[in-house]
């Protein structure tokens, strides 16, 4: 071998064919939950110009302050790979005026983000977010399909030992006052705060709450609460959206200590938290209640709520809990001999099956039945046939089932029906 080789961007990864059908059972998944509810698929670009994120996202915040990856195409303008997907969908909301058509947009979306983290389990630079986007409802109604949806798709997901967490961040009319209480609080241990967080009790002192730095998330934890600060406005909602989740059986525990790591959010946060598997990543999902963000990016005033989860740390919680099983070819169809006629038909035959809706691998290479045998049970084929001189001139050919061996001899032009009906009869 001459060349070096190349690896993958650190923090990026290949899906490899043995991980696809967990993440393809998590997609149609999402598709068709998030379509029981009426949510229609959103797809934006990758990349967005950085003013986008600084505005919407907030530049006190750790994924816009040092997680983009931001850079200036060609010397003009300054781009950034989306690290989150709620600005992209309120910028595409504002561009294409969608309150004109009705202000309740009902968004989902799924696709990889980037961030410039240090990697490490649950924590990559390139990774997956399904989400979704609920424009335009005020009411706490939003609130509570938005947490049951995700509810609901964790559940039909099958993953289990995953609680919520909740709780209200108050609104423009609350937020004055926790922000002093909150200066209050930390201003005594101010020499405690590492520089940027010093930075942050000045310009952003919620920002505090989210902090990492374990002195900090120590100070934090005995921090005054925002459910102490809630307006009167503030606290019914709050009510209103822990009545409704009752209601629908919803479990959720209120944990003040839910702050989210951006800016933007206003009244309900949340997370889907899992209670082990996933190391110090627990956190699955978040989300919560934007009512500013649409008019601060230049839109009408539209409250909105949104969620996303990470679907790395979902597929790690569900490798261990329901793997998915790999689905190998219908058939397998090997070549007996080298003559044209035989290559030919076998081709034929594999297209029919196909056309038949049938799974089909066909030989492609000019080897000996017992390798192509052994293939047949390396990609997992239910049955295997082999067709020959002798199978032309018979017009017969035996499908042979691996699991049991056992063979049953059918006319060539019925091939595909008769593989059908043997594996409709036969227990999987
Ligand atoms: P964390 O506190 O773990 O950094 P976050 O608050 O930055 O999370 P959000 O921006 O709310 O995360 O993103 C929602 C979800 O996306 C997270 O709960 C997580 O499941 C997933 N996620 C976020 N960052 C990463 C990452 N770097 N690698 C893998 N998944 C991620
Ligand atoms: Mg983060």
């Amino acid at each position: 071998m001459s060349g070096t080789r190349i690896n993958a961007v650190k923090g990026m990864h290949d899906l490899l064919p043995e991980s696809a059908p967990l993440w393809q059972r998590i997609e149609t998944t999402a598709r068709r939950v998030f379509g029981l509810y009426g949510f229609e698929e959103i797809r934006t670009p990758l990349v967005e110009p950085t003013a986008l994120f600084v505005r919407g996202i907030g530049e006190d915040t750790d994924v816009v302050g040092k997680e983009m990856y931001s850079f200036v195409d060609k010397g003009e303008e300054p781009l950034s790979l989306r690290p989150e997907g709620t600005a992209s969908a309120v910028r595409a909301y504002v561009e294409h005026d969608r309150h004109t058509i009705d202000p309740i947009q009902k968004w989902f979306y799924y696709g990889p983000m980037f961030r410039r983290e240090r990697p490490g389990k649950g924590r990559y630079r390139q990774f997956h977010q399904i989400g979704a986007e609920l424009f335009g409802v005020a009411d706490p109604r939003a609130d509570i399909e938005m947490i049951a949806v995700v509810h609901r798709f964790l559940t039909e997901v099958g993953v289990s030992g995953v609680v919520l967490r909740m709780n209200s961040l108050g609104d423009a009319d609350s937020r004055p006052a926790y922000r002093e209480a909150l200066v209050q609080y930390f201003t005594p241990h101010e020499e405690r705060l590492g520089e940027t967080d010093r930075q942050r009790l000045k310009t952003n002192p919620l920002r505090l709450l989210d902090s990492k730095d374990p002195a900090v998330v120590e100070l934090a934890g005995r921090a005054p609460s925002t459910l102490d600060h809630l307006s009167p406005a503030s606290a019914a909602h709050f009510q209103a959206v822990k009545d409704g989740l009752s209601a629908l059986g919803v479990p959720f525990e209120v944990d003040p200590s839910i702050v989210r790591g951006l800016d933007y959010y206003t009244r309900t946060t949340f997370e889907f938290v899992a209670t082990s598997g996933l190391g110090s990543q627990s956190t699955v999902a978040g989300g919560g209640r934007y009512d500013g963000m649409v008019a601060e990016l230049g839109g009408p005033p539209t409250p909105a709520i949104g969620f996303a989860l990470g679907v790395e740390r979902l597929a790690m919680l569900l490798e261990v809990q329901a793997p998915a099983a790999k689905r190998g070819p219908d058939l397998f169809l090997g070549t007996h001999g080298e003559g044209d006629a035989v290559t030919l038909r076998a081709l034929q035959l594999a297209e029919t099956c196909r056309t038949a809706g049938l799974r089909v691998e066909v030989t492609l290479k000019p080897v000996g039945v017992g390798k192509q045998l052994q293939r047949a049970n390396r990609v997992n084929a239910r049955f295997a046939a082999v067709v020959g001189d002798g199978e032309l001139q018979s017009g017969t050919i035996k499908l042979k089932e691996l699991a049991t061996g056992r063979e049953t001899p059918v006319l060539l032009v019925d091939l595909p029906s008769a593989l059908r009906g043997l594996l409709e009869n036969v227990t999987p």
